[in-house]
C-alpha cells in the first residue's frame, strides 16, 4: 500500500534557516512530505550541505514539486506582443492572473515550459512522484471570458490547463500524478475530464 503522504507546502521566499525551523515542526506534527515550487532553489542545491537539505535525508522525507507555478507555465512577459493568449475580461485581454486556455497557442506554450521545469526538477522528486499545480492564490475562479473560453467554467478552463501539463508529465514518467484543486461546485461537468495521471490534492 502507498504510504499516506502528508504535506507542507515550502514557499521559494522562506530562507534556509527558517526553512531548518519549518521542517523541525513539520516532523513534530507527523507531515512527512515537503512540496518545493517548481523554481525553489531546492532542486538547484540538493546536493548542497546546508543543514535543511540534511533534515530532509536525516529524516528520509518525500519530495514534490509544484504549487502555484501558472506565471513559470504562462510568462507574463509574453502578454506585450501576444495579448490573445491571455484572459480576457471585460473585452479587455488582461495579463493578471491565469490565462486564455482555449487558445491552442497557450496550451502549447505551457506544454513547452511545463517540458522544461519538469526536466529540471524530476529527479530531484521522490517516486512514486508527485506534482502539483495550483491556481493563483485568491484568484482560483478568475479565468478567461472571451467568446471561446465563456463556454467553459472557471473550474474546467483550470483542468484544461492542468491535463495538458498532465500530458507532459506522461511522457517523462508514466506513474507520475498531477495534483490540482477541485474547486467545481457544479455536478461533474460534461465537457472536461481531468485525465488518468491527475488526481484532487488533500
Ligand atoms: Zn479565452
Amino acid at each position: 500500500m502507498k504510504q499516506l503522504r502528508k504535506r507542507l507546502f515550502i514557499s521559494k521566499r522562506t530562507g534556509a534557516g527558517e526553512r531548518d525551523k519549518m521542517i523541525k515542526l513539520a516532523i513534530e506534527n507527523e507531515c512527512n512530505t515537503l512540496v518545493f515550487s517548481l523554481d525553489d532553489s531546492y532542486f538547484k542545491n540538493r546536493s548542497k550541505n546546508t543543514k535543511y537539505i540534511k533534515l530532509i535525508k536525516n529524516y528520509g522525507l518525500f519530495i514534490e514539486a509544484g504549487g502555484r507555478n501558472f506565471p513559470l507555465l504562462m510568462p507574463k512577459k509574453l502578454f506585450f506582443f501576444n495579448r490573445e493568449l491571455f484572459r480576457m475580461e471585460r473585452g479587455r485581454r488582461r495579463a493578471s492572473h491565469h490565462f486564455c486556455p482555449t487558445n491552442p497557442k497557450t496550451t502549447a506554450i505551457i506544454a513547452e515550459n511545463a517540458a522544461v521545469w519538469i526536466e529540471r526538477v524530476i529527479e530531484g522528486v521522490t517516486q512514486p512522484r508527485v506534482f502539483h499545480l495550483l491556481p493563483d492564490e485568491g484568484r482560483e475562479t478568475t479565468w478567461c471570458a472571451c467568446p471561446a473560453c465563456r463556454a467553459f467554467s472557471p473550474a474546467e478552463q483550470y483542468l484544461i490547463a492542468v491535463n495538458t501539463t498532465a500530458d507532459v508529465l506522461a511522457k517523462y514518467d508514466h506513474e507520475a500524478m498531477l495534483a490540482y484543486v477541485d474547486f467545481d461546485t457544479e455536478p461533474e461537468a460534461e465537457g472536461i475530464s481531468p485525465r488518468k495521471n491527475v488526481m484532487v490534492c488533500k
